[in-house]
């Protein structure tokens, strides 16, 4: 489950970012999710709360920012919305598209205590 990999590198920035700030505790942690990001919402909160646990995130709320795929399409000649990979341009039809965006998952903003 690649999901507990990136909790724990979650884990690892909100702790680098607790301890710049000198911060007893993290109230929230903002990730943004890229829509072709192969990345399990659900599955994702679950390691969250388990690589957290004893730790000073411990409790913290994980607020997920969806960010939307876009891709390039080639006949149209721009970018267009792009709902998951392996989908056709939803202007043209084609699938000659290269994927330019919402394929990553960060760590947007920790808010600490
Ligand atoms: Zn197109």
């Amino acid at each position: 489950m690649h999901e507990m990999s990136l909790a724990e590198g979650i884990l690892q920035i909100v702790e680098e970012t607790a301890r710049t700030h000198g911060a007893a505790e993290v109230r929230a942690v903002i990730l943004e999710i890229g829509a072709l990001s192969h990345v399990e919402e659900q599955a994702l909160r679950f390691c969250f709360d388990a690589v957290t646990r004893g730790t000073v995130a411990e409790g913290a709320r994980l607020d997920v920012l969806p960010v939307p795929g876009v891709a390039w399409c080639m006949p149209c000649g721009e970018s267009v919305p792009l709902a998951r990979l392996g989908d056709a341009c939803p202007r043209c039809g084609s699938y000659q598209l290269q994927v330019v965006g919402g394929t990553e998952m960060k760590v947007r903003e920790v808010e600490v205590a």
